[in-house]
């Protein structure tokens, strides 16, 4: 994997070069407004820096899911304007993506001047990789910097194709996810400890396989391990379990055992009635879940089971809760293991949506030393897949 060798802005000439910059401006929007801001803050570092050394900035981005036409919905009027007041100077709004608005101002901007084009889903190709929107990018620019992590997984023309057409290099974004994430998998600081949990095994399958290869331990949590329990012979009661993957899960643990990781999963287990936020619920000193009942979260000795691997390990990998951790009774065990986490001095990298989100939520988050900002793009660099979005930056 080349990802550690990837040309940086540091390593590009922009000083009076129009350089287009694939942000990931997709915020959360109700009624026009923007209700969360914080993709458009994570973009700023590189842009600023940008905007120091002397380039014309041309930025761009998708808003939402508009299928392929211009829709007033999903204009990026109101980024420009969060922009604006962010940058202390105003960032003109190009009312196309690569037409004649676009050109006229691209071709305007002096030195440390901001402009943004509409939402680049406004454009048919864009989703399609079409070439021909590729080189029209292309043609704004004499430059492209990538730093819309959460858009890396896909193929499209302006995450990908049209670095066909310019040098290349990532933005400050995109390079601390290369450096932390690249950094954990390639060469990591050891016992490499893996944490994971969620709905489902079926989601996670790339993500165990390739960490099974890289880890010393494995974790298992969440919703997931009832898979793991059934395939062992265990009983599941109602708890979510994957009866189509149990020979898989054996493959696994079979594999696991091959390659001399430490693989644990839950001794005891909370269990509820109902899959319900208020429903019955108990702790059960058990690695069996009793007929009619559902596992939701680990057990207090599971917690401390888990939490005294995790307190050894050099670098945690964690993707997934332990529990319906959204719920206050089933929040005990993601608690625990992300208190464990932050007490054990590790590196900790948090990869996924939800995963992010309970973080967060339970209040750890200026604890990990990151925190992925794309939840499917995380979990494809986690499985070890080749991004196209990063796949095409040029090497150092
Ligand atoms: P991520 O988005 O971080 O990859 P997932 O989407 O795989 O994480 O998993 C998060 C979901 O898993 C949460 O909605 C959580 O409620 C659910 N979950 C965790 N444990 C259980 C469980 N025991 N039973 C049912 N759902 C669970
Ligand atoms: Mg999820």
């Amino acid at each position: 994997m080349g990802n550690l060798n990837k040309k940086t802005v540091e390593n590009l000439d922009v000083k009076g070069k129009k350089v287009l910059v694939r942000c990931d401006f997709n915020v959360k929007m109700e009624n026009g407004v923007i209700t969360s801001d914080k993709r458009v803050v994570a973009a700023l570092p590189t842009i600023k820096y940008l905007i120091e050394n002397g380039a014309k900035l041309i930025l761009c981005s998708h808003l939402g899911r508009p299928k392929g036409e211009f829709n007033p919905e999903f204009s990026m009027k109101p980024v420009a304007e969060c922009l604006s007041k962010y940058l202390g100077r105003e960032v003109k709004l190009a009312s196309d993506v690569v037409g004649e608005s676009a050109q006229a101002l691209a071709a305007d901007l002096k030195e440390g001047e901001v402009m943004l084009l509409e939402n680049v889903r406004f454009e048919p190709g864009e989703t399609k990789n079409c070439p021909e929107l590729s080189k029209k990018f292309a043609a704004l620019a004499d430059l492209y910097v990538s730093d819309a992590f959460g858009s890396v997984h896909r193929a499209h023309a302006s995450t990908a194709g049209v670095a066909a057409y310019l040098p290349s290099a990532v933005g400050f974004l995109i390079q601390k996810e290369l450096e932390v994430m690249g950094g954990a998998l390639e060469n990591p600081v050891r016992p490499l400890v893996a944490v994971l949990g969620g709905a489902k095994v079926s989601d996670k399958i790339g993500v165990i396989e390739n960490l099974i290869e890289k880890c010393d331990t494995i974790i298992i949590g969440g919703g997931m391990a009832y898979t793991f329990f059934k395939a062992l012979g265990k009983e599941v009661g109602t708890s979510i379990c994957e009866y189509d993957k149990l020979d898989l899960a054996r493959d696994l643990m079979a594999k696991a055992r091959e390659k001399g990781v430490n693989f644990l999963i839950p001794v005891d287990n909370v269990i509820g009635k109902e899959y319900k936020e208020d429903t019955l619920f108990m702790r059960i000193y058990s690695d069996s879940i009793p007929d009619g009942w559902m596992g939701l979260d680990i057990g207090k000795t599971t917690q401390e089971l888990f939490s005294k691997s995790i307190q050894g390990a050099g670098t945690v990998i964690w993707n997934g809760p332990m529990g319906v951790s959204e719920w206050e009774n089933f929040a005990a065990g993601t608690t625990a293991v992300a208190q464990a986490i932050a007490d054990s001095g590790a590196i900790s990298i948090i990869g996924g949506g939800d995963s992010a989100a309970a973080i967060k939520k339970l209040g750890f988050a200026d604890k990990m030393t990151h925190i992925s900002t794309g939840g499917g793009a995380s979990l494809e660099f986690l499985e070890g897949k080749e991004l196209p979005g990063i796949a095409c930056i040029s090497e150092k």
